[in-house]
């Protein structure tokens, strides 16, 4: 870990520690709550989970539709923050998406990415995380990559943080890279705060796609994701609601 905000970062780590421990054993918890909590200015972690409703995302050889992983990874997220003590935003918390659901399957597409876009834009001092599972053709393509803004020049160290932290502590041998998002992923090309998608893996890899459906798995991947965003914030000295 670089930074310099010693003591404070390394109270933060064993916190984070105990909160993760704490957090893998509660499986019996209550859902997260509603997708806007109150908040005031304070820092907020906005965990989106991809797709949801008639869009279920991409459909691995099993079946498994990438929004339900998707959904089961944000609310670890989600649950893994909070309980540090971070402000702690979900833009969905069900198998719903946030589209008009009296519309066309397109139509409810485009007001889902609306009302996303909405929640990035109702807060002032925030960061976007979106969780997506990847897929391709060939069924050898694996390991975590996260996709960045260019609107904001807090989202590449944002995502930076994220990937290096991924490759340390659970998947050493990815030499993946980042990626600047184009306009393919409409949320980051319009983003105005920093904000980055996780594709915590392939789903297309048989291998893979088992470990991103096993709860330690997930575990692990969630904890090296809160990793990394404690990393970034500590170097940013982002004043964050404790
Ligand atoms: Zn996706």
């Amino acid at each position: 870990m670089r930074g310099r905000t010693g003591i404070t970062v390394v109270c933060i780590y064993i916190l984070c520690f105990f909160s993760f421990i704490m957090f893998k054993l509660g499986d019996n918890r209550d859902e997260p709550e509603a997708v806007v909590k109150p908040v005031n200015n304070d820092f907020v972690i906005i965990i989106d989970a991809g797709h949801g409703g008639s869009d279920g995302g991409a459909v691995a050889s099993d079946g498994t539709n990438e929004a339900v992983i998707n959904l089961e990874i944000a609310k670890k997220l989600c649950d893994g923050l909070s309980l540090i003590g971070f402000n702690t935003v979900m833009t969905r918390t069900d198998e719903n998406s946030l589209g008009e659901s009296s519309s066309t399957i397109r139509n409810e597409k485009i007001s889902d990415i609306h009302k996303r876009m909405d929640i990035m834009n109702s807060f002032d001092n925030c960061v976007f995380i979106s969780v997506h599972q990847n897929y391709y053709r060939g069924s050898s393509s694996w390991g975590t990559q996260v996709f960045y803004s260019g609107n904001n020049e807090q989202s590449e160290p944002l995502a930076e943080s994220i990937q290096s932290s991924v490759k340390v502590l659970v998947q050493p041998d990815n030499k993946r890279m980042i990626k600047k998002s184009g306009s393919d992923i409409y949320l980051l090309y319009k983003a105005e705060k920093p904000a980055v998608l996780v594709e915590c893996g392939f789903m297309s890899n048989d291998e893979e796609l088992l470990r991103l459906k096993n709860e330690d798995y997930q575990c692990e991947l969630t904890f090296s994701i809160i990793d990394g965003i404690i990393d970034y914030i500590s170097e940013k000295d982002v004043k964050y609601g404790f």
